[in-house]
């Protein structure tokens, strides 16, 4: 199978690039590791996507990512992405692929999260990133230049240095043609060519014992590309977001959209007290990284399981069934009634600010291999994201990247593909779940415990310990048995967990969302 272009991916920014290129002609391969193309952070996207709002301006935009990201913003891209917003939210999404956001009266109403100077956030009640995620497949669907493969998991790049059998390619640069995948139903090992390979494989909530984050968000894209020799940046960078819904003897965290708070609702304590502003004037609306570490000191100080989301305020606007139809149906599955009583939250791990190093257009330091959305990291966020910026980066990178590999004219030849050997399959046996299942859950308790909210170098230096073992372990235990998804995504986990904890490590400056206490106080 050669396409021109092999999209790994399909939330907002896979999904968005293979439409893209198929209306311009080109053969695209679409495919995802999940049985529902859904399945996706892009899916559970609740509170809504960064337009420009009234009164609003691409600079306003821009000093607000600062504001909230630091000095290590990329502020050329921020700009870029500021002045792109708006005209392709309503070119593609609104106008091509038919995503409809809420409005009164025939206009669009913005909302507010925290951070942002004014209300400028397009949303579909609570439930915005399904209303993109289901719109966008359908189209893609549609779509005859686009070959979708569900339950179809890229392991590893084919690149010609590493794995052609022709000598000659050793020796020049280095280049992506495609992926060895693994048909998940039929298990087996498929080779998939292109001219063009683009990761769009998301973030690695997962990795932490308490996420946001769906199952699938384990890393792969970013172990793949570490694997391959791609510059991975930013890692310690770890969105914590500060509401998921606190469920006692449950892993499960619901989040709690931040635009609850943007339209009133307060974080207080049992007795009704909001304390973020002992913390920041900004109070329950300050910066996510702030608003997650008061809670988190407030409840180590405490000894509280969680605190508490007051609507009283939310509740004086709207009819919160109507305005939060899906976080009110969860809560009350769980005998929670949001419009009488406050919701008990913790914060859980969120966003990844870090990734593969990237351009705009998802040029990627190697050849034919490009990364755009979660998994890429294009300095837009610097230390720490403006809410509702990401799903417009994996759009807005999706356009350009578009842009650049429609103008492309590098061929691929059939000659030098024949090169790439099958896939072998050791002999091994089916891999133990209760220890593959061990392993997973022994990396997410370690990333929670050392490498959240407040880190330390001690806790860092453990960590590194402990998962450089694991690292060993794993490698073996991959290599001896049987592939399986699980066991897959447990390998992609801990290069990942690895490499965010030695950055974290390296990185002895608090910033943004990475906070680590000084040697000094660690004693
Ligand atoms: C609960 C929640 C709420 C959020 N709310 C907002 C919000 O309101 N606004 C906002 O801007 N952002 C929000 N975000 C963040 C935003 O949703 C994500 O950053 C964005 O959707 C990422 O899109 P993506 O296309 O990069 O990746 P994803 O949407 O995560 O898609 C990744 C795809 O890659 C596939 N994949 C992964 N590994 C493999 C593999 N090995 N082989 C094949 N396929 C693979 C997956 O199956 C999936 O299809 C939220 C995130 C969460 C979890």
């Amino acid at each position: 199978m050669l396409f021109n272009t092999l999209v790994i991916g399909s939330g907002i920014s896979g999904l968005s690039l293979a439409l893209h290129l198929a209306e311009n002609g080109q053969s695209v391969c679409l495919i995802t590791k999940e049985s529902n193309l859904e399945k996706s952070n892009t899916y559970y996207a609740q509170g809504g996507i960064v337009a420009l709002g009234e009164k609003d301006s691409p600079d306003l935009i821009v000093k607000d990512i600062i504001k909230a990201g630091g000095k290590l913003v990329n502020k050329k891209v921020a700009k870029e992405i500021a002045s792109t917003a708006f005209k392709v939210i309503k070119e593609f999404l609104i106008e091509k692929v038919g995503v409809e956001f809420s409005q009164q009266k025939g206009k669009f109403v913005y909302t507010k999260e925290g951070a942002h100077s004014i209300p400028r956030i397009l949303f579909q009640k609570d439930y915005t990133g399904r209303e993109i995620e289901l719109k966008l497949i359908q189209k893609a669907k549609a779509n005859k230049n686009i070959e979708i493969i569900t339950d179809c998991m890229a392991i590893d790049l084919i690149d010609n240095t590493h794995h052609s059998r022709n000598p000659e390619e050793r020796y020049r640069k280095k280049e992506v043609w495609g992926v060895y995948a693994y048909l998940l139903k039929e298990k087996r090992v498929i080779k998939i060519f292109a001219e063009s390979t683009v990761l769009a494989t998301g973030g690695v909530g997962y990795i932490f014992k308490h996420t946001t984050n769906p199952d699938s968000s384990t890393g792969d894209g970013i172990a793949m590309a570490i694997r391959t020799g791609c510059e991975v940046i930013n890692t310690e960078f770890i969105q914590f977001h500060p509401t998921t819904l606190y469920l006692p003897y449950s892993n499960e965290r619901f989040l709690i959209s931040e635009s609850v708070r943007g339209e009133g609702a307060e974080i207080v304590d049992k007795n009704g007290y909001p304390f973020i502003k002992d913390y920041h004037p900004l109070g329950s609306l300050a910066p996510r990284d702030i608003v997650s570490r008061a809670i988190f000191d407030y409840l180590t100080k405490t000894k509280e399981p969680c605190v508490y989301l007051d609507l009283t305020k939310v509740k004086e606007k709207y009819d919160i069934k109507k305005r939060f139809p899906q976080i009110y149906k969860k809560c009350i599955e769980k005998n929670i009634d949001i419009e009488n009583n406050p919701v008990p939250v913790i914060p859980a791990a969120h966003y990844f600010c870090g990734g593969i190093k990237a351009k705009l257009n998802g040029e990627t330091g190697i050849k034919r291999l490009y990364a755009i959305g979660e998994c890429a990291c294009t300095g837009l966020h610097g230390a720490n994201r403006l809410a509702s910026t990401s799903l417009l980066e994996g759009l807005v990178m999706a356009y350009k990247c578009a842009e650049t590999l429609t103008k492309k004219k590098d061929k691929l030849s059939e000659k030098r593909i024949s090169q790439i050997p099958d896939w072998i399959e050791p002999e091994g046996n089916i891999a133990d779940p209760v220890l593959i299942e061990g392993d997973i859950e022994n990396i997410r308790n370690l990333m929670w415990n050392y490498a959240g909210i407040i880190r330390s170098p001690k806790r860092l230096k453990r960590l590194n310990t402990d998962l450089l073992f694991l690292y060993n372990t794993v490698e073996n235990f991959y290599k001896e048995n049987k592939l399986s998804k699980r066991l897959i995504e447990l390998r992609n986990m801990i290069t990942v967990a690895r490499v965010i904890s030695s950055q974290a490590l390296r990185n002895r400056e608090s910033s943004g969302c990475h906070y680590i206490t000084s040697e000094r106080e660690d004693l």
